[in-house]
C-alpha cells in the first residue's frame, strides 16, 4: 500500500502482506549502524541450563522429525504449566499441540476455524501477522479499536465490542499482554470479552506470549479461565519472550480436544515438525527454569522504566505500559505528528530504529502520532540510545519548531 506521507509501507493493510515493518525497520537499522529498539528480541540470552539441553539434546540424536503434535515431555510441561499457573487442564496427547512458534499457531488456528467470508473480531492496534493470517484464510477482520485513557493506558469500549460482531462473526483473536500498546487487559474487560463470545457463540484466539512479562503487579488472566470459555477458547503461548529464544519458534496451542484436532490437521502441511532439540530444552525451561523467568520478568520492568524516563527526558510523552517488550511514546510534543515518517528518518538521524504504530492499523492515520520502542534490551544500550534520541531532539527538532 502506499501510505499517505509517501512512500510504501510494510504492514498495517487490511490484508497484512508484504515485507513485515520488522524486516524492514531491522534492515534499516543495520545500514544505518542504528540501536534497534524496532524489532521485539533481547540482546541476552535465556537460562543457561536451559541453552545447554538444547546443546546436549543436539549431541544425543534429536536430530529427526519429532512427532506431529510436538514430543511428549514438551506436552507434558506445557500441560502442567497451565495446571499450576492458571489451574487449567489440558491432556497432553488431545488438548496440547506444539507449533512452530506462535506464529504458526495463530495461522493455524486462523485457517482450520475460519472459513471464507468469516469475520474476526480482533483489538486494534493488532500485531502484523494477524491480518495476513486472516487473510489466508479468506477471512474478514473486523477492528475494536483501544485507545488511551486519561493516565495513558490503552483500553477498549465494550459498546465498540458489541458494535463490531454481526451474523458472521465467527471468532475473537485476543492477544493480552498486548502488544504494541502494553496493556494487559483487566478482570473487567475480559468479563466483557467473554460474555460477547458466549453470547454470539464466538471461537477465541488468544495470544498469550507475553504471559509472565507483566509489570508493577499486574496479573495475566487466560481468557479461557472464565466462565463457560474454556470450551470456546484456544489458548496460544510460546518459549520465545518466556525465555528470550525469540529465534527458537517454539510455540503451543491448548483447548478443547476437537479445535486442537482441526489446528492440528492445518499444521501438517505448514510445517509438520519442527526442532526437536529446541523442544526438549523448553520442556526443561518450563519445568525447571521458573525462578530466571520471574527474574527475567524484574529486569524486564526495571528496563521499561529506565527507557520511559529516557524517553520523557527526550521530550516524548510515553504512554502506560503493564508488559510486554514495548513501550508506545506520542511523539507530538516533538512538534511532529507523523511517526512513519519520523521512524523512517530516525536509524539516519540519530542512529536508532523504532516501530511506527501506525502500522498495527488499518487506517495507519489512526496511529500516527505513537512510536513503539522496546526494552529488552541492555541498561547500557537503553542509556545511549536515549541520549541519542535526547540529542537529536534538542538539535533538530526544537530548533525546527
Ligand atoms: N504474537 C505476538 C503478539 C508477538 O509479538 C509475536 C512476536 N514474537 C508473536 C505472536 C510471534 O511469536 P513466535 O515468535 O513464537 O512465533
Ligand atoms: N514480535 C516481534 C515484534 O513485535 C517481531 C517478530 C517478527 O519479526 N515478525 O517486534
Amino acid at each position: 500500500m502506499i501510505h499517505p506521507t509517501g512512500g510504501p509501507i510494510s504492514t498495517g493493510t487490511s490484508t497484512g502482506t508484504g515485507t513485515t515493518i520488522f524486516t524492514e525497520m531491522t534492515a534499516l537499522a543495520q545500514r544505518a549502524g542504528a540501536i534497534n529498539l524496532g524489532q521485539g528480541f533481547p540482546d541476552t540470552d535465556g537460562p543457561p541450563a536451559m541453552l545447554e539441553a538444547a546443546q546436549v539434546a543436539i549431541a544425543t540424536g534429536a536430530n529427526q522429525y519429532p512427532p506431529l503434535a510436538g514430543l511428549a515431555e514438551l506436552r507434558l510441561a506445557i500441560s502442567a504449566q497451565r495446571s499450576l499457573r492458571y489451574d487449567a487442564h489440558y491432556d497432553p496427547d488431545t488438548e496440547v499441540l506444539v507449533t512452530t512458534g506462535a506464529t504458526e499457531a495463530l495461522a493455524a488456528a486462523l485457517l482450520a476455524h475460519c472459513g471464507p467470508d468469516d469475520e474476526v473480531i480482533v483489538f486494534e492496534p493488532y500485531y502484523d501477522s494477524y491480518a495476513a493470517s486472516i487473510a489466508l484464510a479468506r477471512g474478514r477482520k473486523r477492528v475494536v479499536q483501544m485507545r488511551p485513557d486519561a493516565t495513558g493506558r490503552f483500553g477498549f469500549d465494550p459498546a465498540d465490542l458489541s458494535a463490531a460482531v454481526s451474523r458472521r462473526s465467527r471468532l475473537l483473536l485476543l492477544n493480552s499482554p498486548h502488544n504494541p500498546t502494553g496493556t494487559v487487559f483487566d478482570d473487567e474487560e475480559l468479563a466483557a470479552i467473554a460474555d460477547c463470545c458466549r453470547r454470539n457463540n464466538l471461537v477465541a484466539i488468544t495470544d498469550e506470549v507475553y504471559e509472565y512479562l507483566t509489570y508493577d503487579g499486574a496479573l495475566h488472566t487466560p481468557l479461557a479461565t472464565l466462565p463457560g470459555m474454556r470450551e470456546r477458547t484456544l489458548s496460544i503461548s510460546s518459549a520465545g519472550k518466556t525465555f528470550s529464544a525469540t529465534g527458537w519458534k517454539v510455540g503451543w496451542v491448548c483447548g478443547p480436544a476437537a479445535l486442537v484436532d482441526a489446528v492440528r490437521k492445518v499444521k501438517q502441511y505448514l510445517t509438520f515438525a519442527s526442532g526437536p532439540a529446541f523442544q526438549a530444552a523448553v520442556a526443561l525451561g518450563l519445568v525447571a527454569e521458573q525462578h530466571w523467568v520471574r527474574a527475567q520478568a524484574a529486569r524486564l520492568q526495571a528496563s521499561r522504566d529506565r527507557l520511559r524516563a529516557g524517553l520523557a527526558a527526550a521530550g516524548l510523552a510515553p504512554y502506560v505500559c503493564q508488559g510486554t517488550y514495548f513501550l508506545q511514546a506520542d511523539i507530538r510534543p516533538l512538534g511532529v505528528t507523523d511517526g512513519v515518517r519520523f521512524c523512517r528518518e530516525l536509524p539516519h538521524r540519530a542512529g536508532i530504529a523504532a516501530i511506527p504504530s501506525a502500522v498495527f492499523y488499518d487506517n495507519p492515520a489512526d496511529g500516527l502520532s505513537a512510536v513503539r520502542f522496546v526494552f529488552c534490551k541492555r541498561p547500557e544500550v537503553l542509556d545511549e540510545a536515549a541520549g541519542r534520541l535526547t540529542a537529536l531532539t534538542t538539535l533538530s527538532y526544537q530548533e525546527a519548531r
